[in-house]
């Protein structure tokens, strides 16, 4: 697991307030999150064995989340940057919608990052996989997957939050997932109506670039392009608190099945599963599930 790690300050209220508005929070926590540190809780918890490599600053918010990776039995390969450790600011709206603002700090240190992975990879091999996303420079992220494809390793892109890649930059990948804004930035593909065919569309244009991506649909579920077949998998129905980390929890789990030597076809529902338990709890990496929650929901 490779990315970012970051401290988050969260706050609720009624709704995101819009430009030049100001509305008063109902409640506020601080906790551990970060796509990277996320996925890797994610993964932990949903029963595999996981190694986070990532960056933290010298300070104290740094330690608090390398205790919070030991707590949850994550190795960790975190690299001391001379940036403070990343922080996050996230705005949770009544109806479980939210907004988010990262300050990169650490997690902007590729030089650190891709050191601290190079370590790490020495010992990965086939039936490893090694998931990233995108809130690291986007070199590291690269340097790493050559590095697990030489060593016969699977990589998975969460390519989040979105920016262009070219095809010789997918063809690392193996198994990409992308929300649905995601799909449709990353396929090129006009954002111009976020409509279930539109997405269709793009993620089938993402497919003859990438040999298998997941789209996640929200409270739709998701879809599953492998092998030239397309797969819709529903959601759980299940009420949403707050969805903060529901696409990391997702890509942590499914990814943890997939080690495991699960197909995608029960992988999803797997990863789709920890991910509603996820949206009914708030918090980013707090709000992950844990095995046995997850294999109850799924009997
Ligand atoms: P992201 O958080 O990256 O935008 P999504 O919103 O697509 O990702 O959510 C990821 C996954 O979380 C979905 O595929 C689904 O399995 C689950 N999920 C999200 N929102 C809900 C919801 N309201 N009810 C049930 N499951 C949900």
């Amino acid at each position: 697991m490779l990315g970012s790690a970051n401290h988050d300050t969260s706050v609720s209220m009624p709704r995101i307030p819009g430009p030049g508005e100001t509305i008063l929070a109902t409640g506020a926590a601080s906790g551990p999150g970060g796509k990277g540190l996320n996925q890797a809780v994610a993964a932990a918890r949903s029963g595999a064995s996981t190694t986070f490599v990532g960056a933290v600053g010298d300070d104290e918010a740094g330690e608090r989340l390398r205790g919070v990776l030991i707590e949850e039995g994550v190795r960790a390969g975190l690299s001391v940057s001379e940036r403070p450790t990343g922080t996050a600011f996230v705005m949770v709206a009544d109806d479980g919608e939210n907004a988010i603002v990262v300050v990169a700090g650490a997690n902007g240190d590729g030089a650190a990052i891709t050191a601290e992975a190079a370590s790490a990879l020495a010992s990965a091999g086939s039936g490893d996989l090694v998931l990233a996303q995108l809130e690291v420079p986007l070199d590291a992220v690269l340097s790493a997957f050559r590095s697990a494809k030489e060593r016969g390793a699977t990589t998975v892109l969460n390519a989040a939050p979105s920016r262009p890649l070219s095809d010789d930059q997918l063809a690392l990948v193996d198994v990409l997932i992308v929300n649905q804004h995601e799909c449709l930035d990353l396929a090129g593909a006009p954002v111009e109506g976020v409509g279930g065919a539109a997405v269709a569309d793009a993620a089938r244009l993402l497919a003859a670039r990438v040999g298998t991506v997941v789209v996640t649909l929200g409270s739709e579920g998701a879809l599953v392009l492998s092998a030239g077949e397309a797969t819709r998998i529903p959601a759980f129905p299940v009420t949403a608190v707050d969805t903060t980390a529901a696409g990391d929890t997702f890509c942590g789990a499914l990814v943890s099945r997939l080690a495991a030597g699960d197909p995608l076809a029960a992988a999803v529902p797997f990863a789709s599963a920890a991910a509603a338990l996820c949206v009914q709890r708030s918090g980013a990496a707090a709000s992950a599930p844990r095995l046995d929650e997850i294999m109850e929901l799924l009997e």
